[in-house]
């Protein structure tokens, strides 16, 4: 098969050594690479038994059959392992260039496994690797990290590393590249700093192997173009490369999609006029800061010159800012941002630490906690200097209640007692995302099913067919009417294939952000085909989503889900609000759906895949 090297490098952590495995089309034929490859080595190598601090846990960077091709969006990549969030099967994507560099340095994925005695990195030099000693980078933050590698192996090189955080062990610990982009979910940092691995360097000069390069050439022209002239007509505001995703603020407000106050609130105006993207666009002075070969340019850099909050570096994201800012109700643009960049520089989720904060509000207003626990620091709803300074304490793990926090919310809301569970806005262990289930009941839905990485508003993105007018009309998801958002009809379906669409995605590594921008699964189809030789039509795409997700619930059964767990949903899902667009709105019928899911997807009222649907799908030698 075309696009793919058939090659993975193994690093054995505990003994120290490195070597490297064919892998046969027929993996990539079902999986694809990215976050399919990721699941596929833990079906492969990682018993039952093992959870995520465990050294035979496999994590595994992962590149995709597009990454290399120079179209708008194919620069993205995954890393996957079991969790420390919610010990179960997870991935996540990042983007900006080490997953093409780790195929230019010879291979598909890097999977690492076992736990070195002392701090070490990576490097990966054109198809060699060796285990180096990283005893005086240990300690530093993910970004010194990055460039104490550089100074010793050289500029040209692509690098994950992790902070503070993901050696000590902090749950929703995440990694980083280039100092912008970062595998944000599901604690995977973590994982790295339980090996003691901090950081992998690779770099290679490998000429990338195509089906049809005329083909590919025609199509990336065709498709970066059209992606490109979408935001030309819109306002100012609404075009991406002018203030990222900031421009949903002004999209989710009027849905009633944001989160508030831990959940609890339906509008807060003043936040909104806030954090608008004109005003995000003003405080930061942001500039675009693209990944490879991308025309929308979603990423930009802050550049805040004065002031205690000052600093060069990375423009939170929709998802980071809405967690930390408008989910603690805090509206300095500035002291957030600097917030959500220490969080990357100690290598910590946003999403996680922004509910984390806001529940450890609700606690201190609550009485659960007093300043005598929160080292003085005054915790009340809307204070950015406290989720500056508390962003610090988990980070480095301080003694007391910055450390009991980065256990999350989960575990946090146990140790606490006295009703605190009733507000830890989590499910499986892990904290929930910046989509508002009551402004679209769909997303509760992916919520409570997701198998590729817990809960998590990217592993199955449905609640965007209201929310951002994402449409998939090949998989006949065409126009819908604003009212069934708040409807269970046709969700099953609806969010089944948003599952596999996620997962053909990630595991061919593009950026979902391009379909925002109008590229469609025929663009994708075209896209696999010319780059592998593949020659699917749009029902085999959707069948290698259903075996990746398929592969994935394999996984999460063998090591230890519950149906139980897809039911035990946040009590806030229940709780409406009373005021703003989704007043009233919970998602009632919740556990009907939950069932009718799983029929649609050809698991049984267990919530397991059916000896059927493993034929189908030709996937008898994947079943434990
Ligand atoms: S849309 Fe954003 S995340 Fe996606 S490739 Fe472009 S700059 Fe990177």
């Amino acid at each position: 098969m075309k696009g793919v090297l058939n090659k993975v490098l193994k690093i054995d952590l505990t003994a120290g050594t490195c070597s490297s495995e064919e892998v046969p089309d027929k993996v990539y034929e079902y999986f694809l690479g990215g976050a399919g490859m990721a699941a596929y080595y833990m079906w492969k190598e990682c018993p039952a038994g093992t959870t995520a601090f465990n050294p035979a846990n496999r994590l595994t960077f992962a590149a995709g059959s597009l990454n290399g091709v120079a179209q708008s969006g194919a620069g993205k990549w995954s890393a996957g392992a079991i969790s420390p969030v919610f010990n179960l099967n997870s991935d996540s994507a990042a983007t900006a260039s080490f997953g093409i560099a780790m195929k230019q340095a010879g291979f598909d994925a890097v999977v690492t496994y076992g736990r070195s005695d002392k701090p070490v990195y990576v490097v990966v030099d054109d198809g060699r690797a060796e285990i180096k000693p990283a005893g005086d980078i240990w300690g530093t933050d993910a970004y010194q990290a990055e460039d104490s590698i550089h100074a010793r192996e050289g500029d040209d090189y692509e690098i994950v590393t992790i902070g503070q955080a993901g050696e000590r062990g902090v749950r929703f610990a995440n990694i980083q590249t280039r100092k912008k982009s970062f595998l944000g979910r599901c604690g995977l940092g973590a994982v790295m700093g339980s090996k003691m691995l901090k950081g992998v360097a690779v770099r290679g000069k490998k000429q990338l192997d195509y089906h049809d390069a005329e083909e590919i050439k025609r199509l990336n022209t065709q498709i970066n173009k059209r992606v490109l002239e979408i935001d030309k007509d819109k306002p100012e505001w609404l075009q991406i490369k002018k203030v990222g995703t900031a421009l949903a603020t002004e999209l989710f407000a009027p849905q009633g999609n944001l989160p508030l106050k831990n959940y609890s609130l339906a509008d807060w105006p003043e936040g909104v006029e806030a954090w608008h993207a004109s005003n995000y666009h003003k405080e930061l002075q942001v500039t675009p800061w693209p990944c490879k070969f991308c025309v929308i340019q979603c990423h930009n850099k802050a550049h805040v010159t004065e002031g205690p909050y000052a600093y060069e570096g990375k423009g939170p994201e929709y998802e980071s800012f809405a967690m930390m800012g408008f989910n603690t109700l805090c509206k300095d643009v500035k002291a957030i941002s600097y917030a959500c960049e220490l969080a990357n520089l100690y290598s910590m989720d946003t999403i996680s630490l922004g509910v984390i904060i806001a529940f450890a509000m609700e606690c201190y207003e609550k009485g659960l906690i007093t300043k005598e626990d929160t080292y003085g620091i005054d915790l009340t709803w809307g204070n950015d200097e406290g989720v500056v300074e508390f962003t610090k304490k988990i980070g480095m793990r301080a003694d007391g209640l910055g450390y009991l926090l980065g256990e999350g919310t989960k575990i946090a809301a146990e140790a606490l007692g006295r009703g605190a569970m009733d507000w830890a806005v989590q499910m499986k262990g892990q904290e929930i995302a910046a989509h508002n289930w009551r402004a679209q009941y769909i997303s509760a839905l992916n919520y409570c099913t997701g198998v590729a990485s817990g809960p998590n508003h990217e592993r199955g993105n449905s609640q965007h067919i209201w929310v951002g007018h994402i449409r998939l009309p090949e998989w006949g998801i065409d126009e819908v009417e604003n009212e069934e958002r708040w409807s269970w009809e046709n969700a099953g379906d609806r969010n089944a294939k948003f599952h596999d669409y996620c997962n053909v995605i990630n595991s061919v590594g593009h950026c979902k952000f391009q379909e925002f921008r109008g590229y469609t699964l025929t663009d994708l189809t075209n896209s696999i085909n010319a780059a592998t030789g593949l020659n699917w039509d749009l029902d085999d795409l959707r069948r290698s989503g259903e075996r990746i997700t398929t592969l994935q619930k394999i996984l999460n059964i063998r090591y230890g889900w519950k149906k139980a767990d897809d039911f035990a949903y946040p009590k806030r899902f229940m709780e409406p609000v009373t005021e703003g667009p989704a007043a009233g709105k919970i998602p009632v019928g919740l556990d009907n759906a939950i069932l009718e899911y799983y029929g649609i997807r050809g698991w049984d009222s267990d919530g397991k895949p059916t000896p059927e649907l493993i034929q189908r799908l030709g996937m008898e030698d994947y079943t434990d």
